[in-house]
């Protein structure tokens, strides 16, 4: 028989270094845990997902054959609140990336003091290779799996890399159609006409854009004097570049998406770029016709091009031990999750480099997903420009905590922001107490 002990050892996070991103997510937990001296049984609940589901997910293909994917959610936590965090289609998803995904999504949200826990979601696929038509049914059949475990008040997915507000909207759909009723609070990042929020399209970059100029100021430096270099052209790149060109004058010097990179020393056509982007679905910068004074550059080019601010808004691990000590910025500001590696932090904190937590940086995201769920279980809504409001006035007073907090501990601001989340995490457990 095995003994619960050993079950609960067989799941720990910290079982499962195999995946980059979560083996570094544990190691910065693992030192907050040290600088709080919390309770080891506390340390143990934090370490460990309350809940996992892996899903099989068959669809039928256009043509009649059947194919069948494997999805998954990660409830890491719900002692602040119900689990939240978004849902990610690609290749490259498997369940330590869920796991790691889900535990940042519990910090986030204590960081910017939200009244939710976290997780993720998944699928194992490649959305450019389906249709329109398998993306829909594949979207239908993963919420029909996983939604024994979702819920307004337990489990409110949203949006993540690959997942839009069309598959938002599939996804209430699924969830209303089956219950019988309308359910808009079951997901966020929702089209407007189904309950969606203004302003969460571009929420996640303009969190982005705030922490990066509320950095600067820190740091006496003007805005529109900045370089800034943006790698991925998605949901957080795209806006986060847009925001910090057209509202801040910043000069975004060079860009790239999974194709390649555009770089130009005046700065690139970041309104043209966006119509392009925004014109043509499903198509890459490599495709836009570039005009004389921009060069076609790498992804590794693009990483440690000589800017004053680097944003890594795509995917994970991408600035690593290889590349961490040519990194020319003097300011990173994650808009990914988990875009540096431990090592690389380290070497970034010893090189003088200030880099803002994803934890910190591209909370807005969720800062308005929490908008929008209020929005929807009121079914009262908001002005763009309230949102808009909230988003700064949460982002600007989670940015002054997590550096006072720096400050005061002489540690990184990525430290830092652990240790106010897990802090606040603890407090959560310790006084609900251990059911039964
Ligand atoms: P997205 O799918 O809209 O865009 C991703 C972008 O990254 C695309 O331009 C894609 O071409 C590019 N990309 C993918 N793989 C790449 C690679 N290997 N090298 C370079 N570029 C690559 O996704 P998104 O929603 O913008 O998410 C980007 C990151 O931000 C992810 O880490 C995600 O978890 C995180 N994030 C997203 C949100 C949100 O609200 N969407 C919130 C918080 C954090």
């Amino acid at each position: 028989m095995v003994s619960p002990t050993n079950h609960l050892s067989q799941t720990a996070l910290s079982q499962h270094p195999s995946s980059g991103m979560l083996a570094t997510a544990l190691s910065q937990l693992n030192a907050a845990f040290q600088s709080l001296e919390l309770d080891e049984g506390l340390q143990a609940v934090i370490n460990q997902p309350e809940r996992e589901m892996t899903v099989s997910v068959p669809i039928r293909h256009d043509d009649g054959s059947i194919a069948v994917y494997t999805g998954y959610r990660v409830q890491h936590s719900s002692a602040r609140g119900p689990c939240k965090g978004g849902i990610r289609f690609h290749p490259a998803v498997d369940l330590d990336e869920v796991r790691a995904l889900a535990l940042l999504m519990t910090l986030k949200c204590a960081v910017a003091n939200l009244p939710y826990g976290g997780a993720k979601g998944g699928v194992s696929v490649d959305p450019r290779l389906l249709t329109t038509f398998e993306l829909e049914r594949l979207t239908r059949r993963y919420a029909a799996m996983i939604m024994p475990i979702l819920g307004g008040k337990r489990d409110i997915p949203a949006p993540d890399v690959n997942t839009n507000p069309g598959i938002m909207a599939w996804f209430m759909d699924t969830v209303s159609v089956i219950q019988g009723h309308h359910v808009p609070e079951i997901i966020t990042g929702k089209p407007l006409a189904l309950g969606g929020s203004l302003g969460r399209i571009d929420a996640t970059g303009r969190g982005v854009a705030i922490i990066t100029v509320e950095m600067l100021q820190r740091l006496g430096l003007d805005p529109r004097e900045m370089t800034v270099a943006v790698q991925g052209f998605g949901n957080v790149g795209l806006y986060a570049a847009s925001i910090l060109h057209n509202e801040y004058g910043c000069r975004i010097v060079g860009i790239s998406d999974v194709s390649s990179g555009l770089y130009s020393p005046l700065g690139v056509p970041v309104n043209s770029l966006c119509e392009f982007i925004g014109e043509n679905a499903g198509s890459y910068l490599d495709s836009y016709s570039a005009n004389g004074h921009l060069d076609r550059i790498t992804n590794e080019e693009l990483l440690t091009l000589d800017v004053d601010i680097l944003i890594p808004a795509a995917i994970e691990n991408q600035i690593t031990e290889r590349n961490a000590d040519q990194i020319q910025a003097k300011v990173i500001v994650e808009g990914a999750n988990g875009p540096t590696t431990f090592e690389a932090d380290r070497i970034l904190h010893q090189r003088g480099i200030l880099v803002a937590p994803d934890i910190l940086a591209n909370a807005g995201g969720v800062v308005v997903s929490y908008l929008e769920w209020v929005q929807d279980l009121q079914w009262f809504f908001m002005e763009e420009r309230e949102v808009q409001l909230e988003l700064t006035d949460v982002m600007r007073r989670s940015f002054q905590q997590v550096w006072s907090l720096a400050s005061d501990r002489s540690v990184d601001l990525r430290a830092a922001a652990y240790i106010l989340a897990v802090k606040r995490v603890a407090e959560a457990i310790s006084q609900r107490g251990i059911f039964p």
